[in-house]
């Protein structure tokens, strides 16, 4: 059974300071948006979740990038 929500880290696409995620693969792919507590910039979050709930691919962007 994978986990339900997952944390992942990920570096900060603007200030590279690590950052961590939520993941809920309960709901399929997911596309939000999460500000950094360093530089309080908007993160967007992409996450791919497979037919199983297994987390794919987490994918952290600049907006409109
Ligand atoms: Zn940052």
């Amino acid at each position: 059974m994978p986990a339900l929500v997952e944390d992942v880290l990920i570096p900060c696409p603007y200030c590279g300071s690590p950052m961590i995620v939520e993941a809920d693969c309960t709901g399929g792919d997911q596309h939000f948006y999460e500000d950094c507590q360093t530089c309080c910039s908007p993160v967007e979050i992409r996450v791919l979740v497979g037919e199983n709930g297994d987390l794919l691919d987490l994918v952290a962007m600049r907006e409109n990038e």
